[in-house]
């Protein structure tokens, strides 16, 4: 068989070098549950991480390959032969985990469905994304069925109890792999995971169980997200069949332009337009900020292209804590028709000015990249 990668197995299942068969078969777990082509149709990188991950726990999960791999590495496991292609081979994720866990895992297969993963949009201001809030959103999903209450029976009649699984809704078979005997718990094929066998079936579900409806969630929206983000929420998608766990909830963020900001990362840009009178002779002026309007001073002498930092009144970061910065890009503004008088007067402030009336420190480019920083 080919190998996939050389990547470290501890590293490939997370799990630091020193860790126990348990925290071993967890790791491999979560990543068999995330990873499984079952699950990542569209994602072909899904199918060899998968064989990676699967890889890693027929090495790290016999005692044997482990000590020779923590002592020699790949090279000690060369000429040792590989079953990944066998995980693959199971006919679903629900499966696979039911064999090598021996769990009661019925999603993934054909009989007991996880449910469908269902989507919703939301549109935010822009201080709602700098600052987070609490969304109400509206989506079309599968439901469990109000009439029967998901037992896809009629009501005022009972669902039958199943004759081969007996009720348990789930049969076990013994399969002999190449990793040894593993004994399969799958979804019983006569009541597909039901336990039950319904003889009236309900009249709105048809004794599905389920049916198409309208759900809300609320959303709790983090403070920094940004236009174009997901957020999922785990189990608030369609409800599944009987015995297998709710699909997700997707939710996209639509962030509305505000006029008055632009966004850079955390930090919040603006701009202010400064007479170049006022400029050159200092003023205060109002400035809007996420958190209101706010004064700032604009020295004698401001330059076009300064930049006033207003610290932490940025965005909030979407990982970790605080807030970014506010930029306000000063533009000044410079007359762009003179009646004859201020013709004059500017005349008159032209034959006044020399050299030192415009020396300063630095270049505009060199501001400019400050202000990058
Ligand atoms: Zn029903």
């Amino acid at each position: 068989m080919r190998r996939m990668s050389r990547r470290d197995y501890y590293e490939v299942l997370s799990v630091p070098r020193d860790a126990s068969d348990a925290d071993i078969k967890k790791a491999f777990r979560g990543l068999a549950r995330d990873l499984h082509p079952d699950l990542n149709p569209d994602d072909p990188a899904a199918a060899d991480r998968f064989k990676e991950a699967a890889e890693a726990y027929e090495v790290l999960s016999d005692p044997e390959k482990r000590g020779r791999y923590d002592r020699f590495g790949h090279d000690g496991l060369s000429g040792a032969q590989f079953h990944t292609d066998q995980f693959m081979d199971f006919g679903s994720l629900s499966d696979l985990l039911g064999a090598f866990f021996g769990e009661d895992v019925l999603f993934g297969g054909r009989a007991a469905e996880r449910g469908r993963d269902a989507t919703a949009a939301i549109e935010l201001s822009f201080e709602e994304a700098a600052f987070g809030v609490e969304r109400e959103v509206t989506f079309q999903t599968i439901g469990e069925c109000d009439r029967c209450g998901g037992d896809g029976a009629e009501p005022g009649t009972t669902p039958e109890r199943c004759p081969t699984c007996e009720g348990r809704g789930r049969i076990q078979r013994v399969q002999q792999t190449a990793l040894g005997q593993f004994v399969q718990t799958l979804a019983c094929p006569e009541c597909r995971g039901r336990g039950s066998i319904i003889d009236t079936p309900c009249t709105t579900c048809h004794g599905a169980g389920r049916v198409a409806m309208q759900r809300t969630a609320t959303v709790a929206v983090p403070g920094g997200i940004a236009d174009g983000q997901r957020i999922s929420l785990r189990g608030q998608g369609g409800a599944g069949a009987p015995g297998a766990p709710p699909g997700d909830l997707y939710v996209s963020v639509g962030v509305r332009r505000d006029e008055r900001f632009e966004r850079d990362g955390d930090d919040v840009v603006s701009v202010i337009d400064l007479p170049f009178t006022q400029a050159a002779l200092g003023t205060q002026m109002t400035v809007p900020t996420l958190d209101g309007e706010e004064r700032v001073d604009l020295p004698a002498g401001t330059q076009p292209g300064d930049v006033i930092v207003l610290r932490g009144k940025g965005v909030g970061r979407l990982r970790g804590r605080g807030r970014g910065d506010h930029r306000i890009h000063v533009n000044v503004l410079v007359p762009r028709r003179l009646t004859d008088e201020q013709r004059r007067q500017l005349e008159a402030f032209e034959r006044d000015a020399g050299p030192d009336t415009y020396a300063g420190d630095g270049s505009l480019l060199g501001r400019i990249r400050a202000a990058f920083r």
